[in-house]
């Protein structure tokens, strides 16, 4: 049975041969890694920091930049909730589906369970309908029940998005998802490959003719 995380829903829905090459084919082209270093430092980081490890050597490390998002980040009125868990796998099955991916953390207060993103770049310009954000509050909701919000944390500009979740969600998110599933399941590929703008910031621009 597959399996999709929100990054394969997110593919498909860009472009259906980029899924091919990426996920059916499994090829992985080379991507410039600079782009990824300094969100990559933060949540590992914020990973060890939130498991209780001692982190005063790592944080060292930092440059100026990466130390005003990470003293951001810790400031953050989300971050400083009961931990429950970091870099947290969780799946659960949707109509013949299962989704599922890795939560940065889930907390808590009295009143609801927080699933946080931290986002070190931009925070999808459709939060509520993102499929990370569809895909994490399904997940989250069959362990913990609805008492759940999302929560995007901007570290670019300082400021949280917050995303409730209600019986109505769960049902239109479900919709959305099983559609997205059958459609990548039904697809078939081109016989001819249009190219977009898009084309030219692929990365399989040089082996997709
Ligand atoms: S180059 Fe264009 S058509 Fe080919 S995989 Fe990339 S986005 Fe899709």
């Amino acid at each position: 049975m597959n399996s999709f995380s929100p990054n394969m829903l997110k593919t498909f829905e860009a472009c259906p041969v980029k899924y091919y090459f990426k996920y059916v084919q499994k090829i992985s082209m080379p991507q410039k890694s600079s782009f990824f270093e300094k969100g990559k430092k933060i949540h590992a980081l914020a990973n060890y920091y939130l498991r209780g490890d001692n982190i005063n050597k790592l944080e060292t490390v930092l440059n100026e930049e990466e130390q005003n998002v990470w003293q951001s980040l810790k400031n953050n009125e989300f971050f400083k909730k009961t931990y429950i868990a970091s870099e947290y796998n969780l799946s659960c099955k949707i109509g013949n589906y299962w989704i599922g991916g890795r939560l940065d953390a889930l907390m808590k207060d009295e009143n609801n369970y927080y699933i946080l993103d931290y986002k070190t770049g931009s925070i999808p310009k459709n939060p509520e309908y993102d499929y990370q954000t569809m895909v994490y509050l399904l997940c989250a909701a069959k362990m913990y029940g609805n008492k759940l919000k999302f929560v995007y944390i901007d570290l670019k500009n300082n400021q949280n998005c917050t995303i409730d979740f209600t019986p109505e969600k769960e049902k239109e998110y479900e919709k959305i998802l099983i559609e997205i599933c059958d459609k990548i399941t039904n697809a078939q590929l081109p016989e001819e490959i249009e190219h977009y703008k898009i084309c030219e910031f692929c990365e399989y621009n040089k082996i997709c003719l």
